[in-house]
């Protein structure tokens, strides 16, 4: 079963190696380890429901309790200190689009405010209710799931919006096709969230982000259903789909989605390459991205990054060999390490590879690890678990993300550390921060920071700790002209920033939209774009 206040699976546990809980605690000191808030105990917060009956509806309080936060940091504090301060009054369970149409029907006529819900992975608080308003209903898409339709010839798929990854990969390759869209949150998040969140999966430098793949598909709005058929291209006027895409549950619910699949590969290979310098390694990536290498991912680890994996891989013998054998050559502790991988044909996996050696030699880049490129394969979906071990540990980690063009990667990568690092430990919270170039593209690059912080006593400290990180990296973002979101969305935590690259008029035409598309503020009010009342209110 899905844990209700963390990560997965109940029954999945991530160990965290004593020599990685050594190494933390030499980083950044000891955190507090206090037990979490009981499941039971929790339970009796959950106030009465105030929405009108519907037969779709559930009022029972544990779905509402697993229903009322996502994964951001506010979200998990709300839920290890069982303090959530909001829960939607009820939980939606529709199957079909009609069902999701009388749904809207019911908002409508009773003044309920919607929040579609597909995985629940939302890291910057897309899917929790305001604080305060009318009564709210969260509507879980999961039961649209189904591959509707596949047309092998056009290599398109038809699929319910509320299809998790493994179910999308799991119809398609049954079929022989794959979508190839893997953030890292695959195991849980869905298609629908996917594509009202634009997000981008690992291995997007080849099957594309989700704007690439969305052909089209059908909303269900206020005003009733809208279709968006899935051209090849077109050039009648402005393209529907980016109405969709990115509007974070504000404009209707998606229930499928046409999507650009692919025949399944017959090779898939990752590997690691270690650079001596972060600037090498750089420079590596932008030629590679920019002679259009026949790669399917490629991801950059700064020192820091490469020593903090090495570490917590707890793989004593691969970090001894990391700090003498790449010690000898010269490879010290400015190391950075690239996992880079190579999907399609056997052919074009030597191909890739040749490709690869050739130009990451240029920059000095090391040895193509295949082991290493195993180890992040095997771990890239179980890697979010440690978040749960962490905790327990007494740590607390949070991510963000944003995109640049090249010539600003650099300057932005070391003022951010810099800037989020010194809000910490002004406050006197010693802080571990690093980076990677999560995906690349011929114009620049995305830049994906971790950091992590020792857990304080309560949740109002580890709330407000997390605010002034929170403002000092968004500033920091926002000071770069760089965008306040590559890949996780706006939600409520990023929508004080969302001016600062859309202008006024394109926050009069953003607002005038949901205006237009939902006069009564009845869809996921308060996200993406701050309204004037009813915003949320941390805690
Ligand atoms: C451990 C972890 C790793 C992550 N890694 C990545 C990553 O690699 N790449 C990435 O892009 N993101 C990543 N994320 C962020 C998150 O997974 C994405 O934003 C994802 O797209 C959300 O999908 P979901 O189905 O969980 O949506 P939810 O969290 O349920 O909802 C997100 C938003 O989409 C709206 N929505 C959901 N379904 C529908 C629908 N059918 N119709 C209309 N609106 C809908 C909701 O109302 C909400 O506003 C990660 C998150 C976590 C916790």
């Amino acid at each position: 079963m899905k844990r209700w206040n963390g990560w997965g699976r109940d029954d999945y546990h991530y160990a965290l190696p004593d020599t990685a809980y050594d190494y933390l605690v030499n980083t950044v000191g000891k955190g507090v380890r206090a037990p979490d808030a009981a499941l039971e105990e929790t339970l009796k917060t959950v106030p009465e429901s105030r929405c009108p009956d519907h037969p779709l509806v559930s009022i029972d309080p544990e779905d509402r309790l697993r229903h009322a936060r996502g994964q951001s940091v506010p979200d998990w504090i709300a839920m290890r200190f069982g303090e959530f301060g909001a829960f939607p009054d009820g939980v939606a369970h529709p199957s079909t689009d009609e069902d999701v149409a009388d749904l809207l029907v019911y908002a409508r006529r009773t003044g309920t405010r919607l929040i579609p819900y597909g995985g629940g992975s939302s890291v910057v608080g897309h899917v929790n209710p305001l604080m305060d308003g009318p009564p709210v209903v969260s509507v879980d898409m999961t039961g649209m799931d189904s591959l509707l339709d596949l047309d092998r010839k056009s290599w398109l798929a038809a699929i319910g919006a509320g299809a998790s990854g493994p179910r999308v990969e799991e119809q398609l390759s049954e079929n022989g096709f794959r979508l190839g869209h893997y953030p890292q949150s695959w195991e849980f998040s869905t298609i629908g969230g996917w594509i009202a969140t634009r997000s981008s999966g690992q291995q997007s430098y080849y099957y594309g982000r989700i704007e690439d793949t969305f052909a089209g598909g059908h909303m269900e709005t206020l005003d009733g259903p809208m279709d968006i058929p899935p051209f090849p291209a077109s050039a009648a006027g402005p393209d529907l789909r980016h109405l969709v895409l990115g509007s974070e549950g504000r404009l209707g619910i998606i229930t499928n989605a046409v999507m650009r699949v692919r025949p399944l590969p017959q090779a898939e290979k990752f590997y690691g390459v270690f650079f001596p310098t972060w600037e090498k390694g750089q420079a590596a990536l932008q030629q590679a991205v920019q002679a259009g290498l026949p790669l399917s991912t490629m991801r950059l680890s700064n020192p820091m990054e490469t020593e903090t994996t090495l570490q917590l891989s707890g793989k004593e013998k691969l970090v001894s060999l990391a700090h003498t054998g790449l010690g000898l050559i010269g490879y010290g502790d400015e190391r950075c390490l690239l996992i880079y991988g190579v999907t399609g044909t056997h052919r074009d996996v030597s191909r890739g590879r040749r490709a690869a050696s050739s130009v990451f030699s240029k920059h000095s880049g090391f040895m193509p690890f295949e082991l290493i490129g195993k180890m992040w394969e095997k771990s890239r979906f179980t890697s979010p678990y440690l978040r749960n071990t962490l905790w327990d540990k007494g740590y607390v980690l949070d991510t963000f993300e944003t995109a640049l063009p090249w010539r600003c990667v650099n300057d932005y990568t070391a003022d951010v550390l810099e800037k989020v690092r010194s809000a910490s430990e002004d406050a006197g919270v010693p802080l571990l921060i690093f980076a990677h170039l999560s995906h690349v593209y011929s114009d620049g690059a995305s830049v994906y920071i971790t950091y992590l912080f020792p857990k304080l006593p309560t949740a109002e400290e580890n709330l407000e700790h997390w605010r002034k990180c929170k403002a000092a990296s968004a500033e920091a973002i926002v000071a770069h002209s760089a965008t306040i979101s590559h890949q996780h969305g706006v939600g409520v935590d990023h929508a004080p920033y969302l001016e600062a690259e859309k202008g006024e008029v394109g926050m009069h035409i953003l607002r005038d939209l949901c205006r237009s598309m939902d006069p009564d503020g009845l869809l996921n009010p308060g996200k993406l774009i701050e309204d004037t009342k009813n915003q949320r209110r941390h805690g």
